[in-house]
């Protein structure tokens, strides 16, 4: 019921005080000898790569990732390899899904103005980053759709040099070789292996081998999302893209089927991740809980292999929710402000209008999320833990910068500056009065 889901799991806190499973918790204290929380772990380990450079980061890829790796830069032929020996079908689709990137983000309106109204010319130069890091997240599931959804809006908005970092394998130190495929498509400048917090770290500070970003974009887990938090300041960030959710929002005529396998889609990404169905209906919510039951046992023979995920997943901060009415279902979901919002009720777009806090709005059955990570055109990077209320998902003007232009006319500047000197004084600032006097003369 909904009184008690405000309570669990529409309940929404700081991401250090998100709901952490047991399982992480374990590890994190096993890594480092002692009870210590997600942010502190991040500390430390931004702390010492801060301090000590490339060797730091080969320690902390040691301890988290099982690896030894001597260089961590990828070779440009080792990229343009991956994409030679890619499966035809599979370059297809990532060139399908980078190309309405591409065209979808060229749509989006970033342009120069000047305009003579105001006494001269006032306006605004728009200028691209110089050196974008992207993060690219490889740790339970690699992610070639991420480099697509980071890199190519950098890359119409027009940075000269995208750098991209990702876990090495576990163990193997390879990096998957359909993202190295991807990033030859998107045209990413530089790669390295390098993973989760440490790999925030380098990009924001700089190793003797990684050169330091001017801003810091993309998804990760709760370790990556708080370096980039953590990191704020020294350089940009695009948001916190953390652990995914979605809300579906379903009534009678949502395929129950469908609805499922949208929620356990989410529900495989993490741990972390959160599935929310909301629905009026009872009936409805126990036919979606069925087809789970029945996707996650074998139905059709499909094979969701992500058992230990969905296990802990489903528990942790997904649920169903009974309410009122649709119009409830949409008001809670903007409380929340999910990463994802699905309307897969009837008559879809009449709801549109009253959403007002959401990543993305993902409207009927047809426009299922799922779309929106791989095909739909815009960016899947979308705001999480509730920063929908102030934040925005990746786009184009998150590479952009805003150069203010300011050329007054004489005459203007005599009238303005007689009132700028009355500001000035009015603040105790005697120079500022009298550089606004010269030119009211
Ligand atoms: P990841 O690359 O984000 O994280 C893996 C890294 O985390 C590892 O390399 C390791 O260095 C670090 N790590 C793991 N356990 C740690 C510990 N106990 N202490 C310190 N560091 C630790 O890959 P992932 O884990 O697969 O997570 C991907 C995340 O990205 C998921 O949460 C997914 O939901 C999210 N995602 C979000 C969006 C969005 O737009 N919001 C889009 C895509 C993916």
């Amino acid at each position: 019921d909904v009184e008690t889901a405000q309570k669990t799991i529409l309940k929404r806190s700081p991401l250090d005080e998100m709901p952490i499973p047991q399982q992480v918790l374990d590890r994190l204290k096993n890594t480092f000898g002692r009870e210590i929380s997600p942010a502190e772990a991040v500390r430390e380990i931004i702390r010492d790569i801060r301090t000590n450079g490339n060797s730091a980061v080969r320690r902390w890829t040691q301890t988290l990732d099982q690896v030894n790796l001597a260089d961590f830069r990828i070779p440009s032929a080792k990229i343009q390899n991956a994409l030679n020996s890619l499966d035809p079908a599979l370059r297809q689709a990532l060139e399908t899904s980078a190309s309405r990137i591409e065209q979808f983000y060229q749509k989006q309106p970033a342009i120069s103005w000047l305009d003579q109204s105001m006494g001269g010319s006032l306006g605004q130069m728009l200028r691209p980053m110089e050196r974008v890091g992207i993060y690219v997240p490889g740790g339970t599931a690699p992610l070639p759709s991420t480099v697509l959804m980071t890199a190519i809006p950098a890359r119409v908005a027009g940075v000269k040099q995208v750098v991209m970092v990702t876990p090495p394998g576990r163990g193997t130190g390879e990096v998957n070789p359909v993202i190295l495929a991807a990033a030859a498509i998107a045209d990413v400048d530089e790669v390295y292996a390098v993973g989760g917090a440490q790999a925030i770290a380098a990009l924001a500070y700089g190793t003797e081998t990684i050169t330091r970003v001017d801003k810091i974009v993309g998804p990760g887990n709760l370790f990556v999302t708080l370096a980039k938090q953590q990191v704020f300041g020294t350089v940009g960030i695009d948001g916190l893209a953390g652990p995914t959710e979605t809300i579906v929002i379903a009534d009678e005529t949502t395929r129950p089927d469908w609805a499922a396998a949208d929620l356990l889609a989410q529900a495989e990404h993490d741990v972390m991740a959160a599935a929310i169905l909301l629905t009026p209906s009872k009936k409805v919510a126990q036919a979606v809980q069925k087809e789970m039951a029945a996707w996650l046992e074998g139905k059709d023979d499909v094979n969701l292999t992500r058992t230990e995920i969905f296990n802990i997943s489903l528990r942790n901060r997904s649920g169903a929710v009974i309410t009122r009415d649709i119009a409830e279902a949409v008001e809670l979901s903007n409380q929340y402000g999910p990463e994802h919002l699905n309307l897969a009720v009837k008559d879809p777009w009449n709801w549109v209008e009253k959403v007002t806090c959401s990543g993305g709005v993902f409207i009927g059955e047809t426009s299922c999320e799922v779309m929106g990570d791989y095909m739909a055109g815009p960016s899947h990077v979308m705001p999480t833990g509730g920063s929908a209320r102030f934040a925005s998902p990746l786009n184009v003007w998150d590479f952009l910068r805003i150069i203010s232009v300011i050329g007054l006319n004489p005459s203007a500047a005599a009238d303005l500056g007689c009132q700028a000197d009355i500001l000035a004084r009015a603040e105790g600032l005697d120079a500022h009065a009298l550089a606004g006097r010269l030119r009211s003369a």
